[in-house]
């Protein structure tokens, strides 16, 4: 007998995160050499971990039959001397995925509301329906950013929390200081706003969500390794809020949510600025030598504040296939909406120039 009839509902019906298709995957499906397969899919760091990050947990290894610090008081302690704020303002999770977990469990329950821009991170809702609150969805501008006097606009007093993706996964745009602070200074007080700032490293706007947290607003900021720090298989990130946010976040946790390995190589990287300038600097040249080619071409594109770009190449899900048989693995963007779309990441020089000559094929340019 199935137990489904006893099975919370949310759970059964929620469809998983569907990740970027794996380098092995692919190589055993297509029968190719991993080595000879580009994957620019799930916007991890071409460049790789720090030096540093990776000395650390060559060091960390043969101390891993001892638990971790609980409380990860050293990687917090940086994070929080890194933005000026209070230990206890800092929350750090499994990813920055896990701390928006936790800000879901925190803050909704049924009948309870999510705002959030259109094509957001699939996280969001996800979240949303296993704890069986409403998604709010705000259509973009024509700009395709966030319309944040619509997502104000859709605010209830059953609204809970707010998420402002800056840059935004998957379009690659952002909001500006400006329209930050005229959203803040109209938000009303019973919503949290958090700023998912996953790509933040990447931005060519400057923009600083942190002051709000430093004024007491109800603001978390979200930041992950798994991007410019090129930590995306040690899985962790941080959030920066008030003192009593923080403490709703440290209290869900698991007692070691985030592991030895992932804490001394996230120290690690924190001190590297040259690594993580190195990183920015790959990503920015990266993004001109897509833009060239593309332009040359005439195929449609958004600019993108991201390490990643969103490519209107017509028919997505087919040039995704005929990508990945030239063994380039892309991201349809069909589970998005946007099924004219690929988002392609953006790799090292070489990287680059393997998709495009694919690109240029499948195209025919
Ligand atoms: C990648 C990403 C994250 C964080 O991912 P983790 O690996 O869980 O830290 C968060 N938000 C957005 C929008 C992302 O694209």
């Amino acid at each position: 007998m199935s137990i489904s009839p006893y099975i919370n509902r949310n759970v059964q019906e929620l469809v998983a995160y569907q990740p970027g298709k794996p380098i092995s995957e692919t190589a055993r499906e297509l029968g190719l050499n991993p080595a000879q397969i580009v994957k620019l899919a799930s916007n991890e760091n071409s460049l790789g971990p720090s030096p540093m990050a990776v000395q650390a947990m060559l060091d960390a290894a043969s101390g891993m039959h001892i638990y971790p610090d609980g409380a990860s008081f050293e990687l917090r302690s940086k994070i929080a001397a890194r933005h000026g704020v209070a230990f206890n303002q800092t929350a750090v999770g499994n990813g920055s995925s896990e701390l928006i977990e936790l800000l879901c469990h925190a803050c909704l329950r049924p009948g309870l509301e999510l705002v959030a821009a259109q094509y957001s991170f699939a996280m969001y809702s996800l979240m949303c329906k296993l704890f069986d609150a409403t998604y709010v969805e705000v259509p973009n501008k024509a700009d395709w950013s966030h319309d944040l006097q619509g997502m104000l606009a859709a605010i209830t007093p059953q609204t809970r929390l707010v998420f402002i993706t800056n840059p935004t996964n998957p379009l690659g745009t952002m909001v500006g200081q400006a329209e930050m602070d005229a959203f803040m200074a109209a938000v009303p007080e019973h919503v949290i706003v958090a700023f998912d700032e996953a790509y933040i490293e990447f931005a060519g706007e400057k923009t600083d969500c942190l002051k709000y947290v430093r004024e007491g607003r109800n603001v978390v900021a979200l930041r992950t390794f798994s991007k410019a720090y090129g930590l995306a298989g040690a899985r962790v990130g941080y959030a920066v809020t008030t003192p009593e946010i923080a403490d709703l976040l440290n209290k869900a946790r698991s007692p070691f949510n985030v592991n030895l390995m992932a804490q001394v190589a996230a120290c690690a990287a924190l001190e590297d600025a040259e690594h993580l300038a190195r990183s920015v600097e790959m990503v920015k040249a990266g993004r001109e030598q897509f833009y060239e080619a593309l332009l040359t071409w005439g195929i449609p594109y958004i600019p993108s504040h991201g390490n990643f770009i969103m490519v209107k190449v017509g028919q997505g899900k087919a040039v995704y296939e005929e990508m990945l048989a030239r063994g380039v693995i892309l991201r349809p963007m069909g589970g998005y909406g946007l099924p004219e779309y690929v988002r392609i990441t953006v790799g090292n020089k070489e990287e680059n120039k393997r998709c495009l000559a694919a690109l240029q094929e499948v195209l025919n340019k």
